[in-house]
């Protein structure tokens, strides 16, 4: 059987690794990166329709936003992913939140902001401190929390277009992710992402500094009211199809919804795959063929951990090319490092993003998860790589629990 994965992330990379494992299966990627190219085979970007897969996931929203989910179908091939309709859900903040809003979906409060007049009104209606979000895709950097005027002005001079202002929600978030397809849902384990870019949560929003997947992240009677009350009435209003991803946060009301995203959280994916225990080809291709009822994933009992390792400078303008050293050795003390913003250059593996790898592990508990995680960490070095020391860190008082 031939899978074909579009993108070329840390999340590609997670996810061509663990369908690698499954038998009979041939892994195609496009365009992929130099880690998935140990795994699988690499193909031009565009390149995978020719290929006639049997079966294809599409890793990144912009290719889903743009309608490639819409032109698989067309030529009879079976695919992963929401159509480009229902792609809007993560496209548009103002789409997402009317449909939250229309659905009974629970999620902050908020205004659309067009002028100054409009955004004066949100912020007398909300006070400090409020949340502007950027209408478009923004690879997770489109959102700013404001904790004065000065600082509301900035933001409104750093995002441009239409905004949405909302009030501040205060709890812990959750990354919760369904395959769907078109009527059923199969909720992955939760994971919790670390968004601001230095420990304690300060600094600018990334694409992810890191994630964790643990059972303990949510109760069965949570997970059951997150599918009751948001996964299932999405999919039954916009018949998706794919990965419905909530970022929730869990307020002392209950959970409300931050966003939706359409495709798999990167770096959630990292610790997920790492952690299922089951075969991923047989739920992902009947989520494809619409028969998705009665499918189950298993996990180990353990969590799993994955640290990002990002080039200096990022969230921000940052260089490339900086000579990537310590992989194998860190696989060596059981890790596995996915690649995302890597190259191969004259001199071997450099840099070529902002986030540069992703080092994953699993253990019995989460101390042990985390600890083996940064074990793998202390091992990898490139010019002024910067990472989290606290991922996970949340997580160790459900742990005790
Ligand atoms: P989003 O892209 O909407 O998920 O926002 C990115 C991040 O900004 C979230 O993961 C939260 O950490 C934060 N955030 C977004 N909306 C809110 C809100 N209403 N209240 C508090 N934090 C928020």
């Amino acid at each position: 059987m031939k899978i074909l994965v579009i993108g070329s992330g840390g999340r590609e990379h997670a996810l061509c690794w663990k369908l690698a494992q499954s038998k009979g299966v041939e892994v195609f990627a496009s365009p992929g990166n130099p880690g998935i190219e140990e795994i699988a085979t690499c193909l031009p970007s565009g390149g995978g329709s020719t290929l006639q897969p049997d079966l294809t996931v599409v890793g990144p929203e912009a290719p889903l936003v743009e309608g490639v989910v819409d032109h698989f179908r067309e030529k009879g091939l079976r695919v992963v992913g929401p159509t480009r309709q229902a792609a809007q859900l993560e496209g548009s903040k103002t789409v997402a939140k009317h449909f939250f809003e229309q659905s009974g979906i629970p999620t902050a409060q908020f205004m659309t902001v067009d002028n100054a007049e409009d955004a004066r009104r949100a912020l007398d209606r909300f006070g400090f401190p409020v949340v502007f979000k950027a209408d478009g895709l923004a690879a997770g950097k489109g959102v700013i929390i404001a904790h004065n005027r000065a600082q509301a002005e900035a933001a409104r001079g750093a995002l441009h277009g239409r905004l949405i202002i909302e009030e501040f929600l205060r709890g812990e978030e959750v990354s919760f992710i369904a395959l769907c397809d078109g009527r059923d849902a199969l909720p992955l384990a939760p994971t919790q992402d670390h968004k601001a870019v230095f420990d304690g949560d300060k600094g600018p929003n990334t694409g992810g500094m890191g994630a964790y997947c643990d059972s303990h992240i949510l109760t069965e009677a949570q997970t059951r009211h997150i599918l009751d009350c948001v996964i299932l009435p999405t999919v039954e209003r916009t018949k998706f199809t794919g990965f419905l991803y909530a970022g929730l946060m869990m307020t002392a009301e209950g959970p409300k919804v931050l966003e939706f995203n359409v495709r798999l959280g990167d770096p959630e994916t990292q610790p997920l795959m790492h952690r299922m225990t089951s075969d991923f080809v047989p739920a992902l291709m009947a989520a494809a063929e619409g028969k998705l009822g009665g499918a189950q994933l298993e996990w180990r009992s353990g969590p799993s951990v994955c640290v990002v390792l990002a080039s200096a400078g990022y969230p921000g303008a940052y260089e490339s090319g900086k000579p990537i050293r310590g992989i194998a050795a860190a696989e060596k003390r059981g890790v596995t490092v996915f690649q995302a913003g890597t190259r191969l250059g004259t001199r071997g593996l450099e840099t070529a993003g902002g986030r540069v790898l992703g080092v994953t592990a699993s253990g019995a508990d989460l101390p042990a998860a985390i600890a083996a995680a940064y074990r793998g960490v202390d091992c990898v070095t490139f010019e002024g790589m910067h990472y989290r020391r606290d991922i996970g860190r949340k997580g160790l008082s459900y742990s005790k629990a």
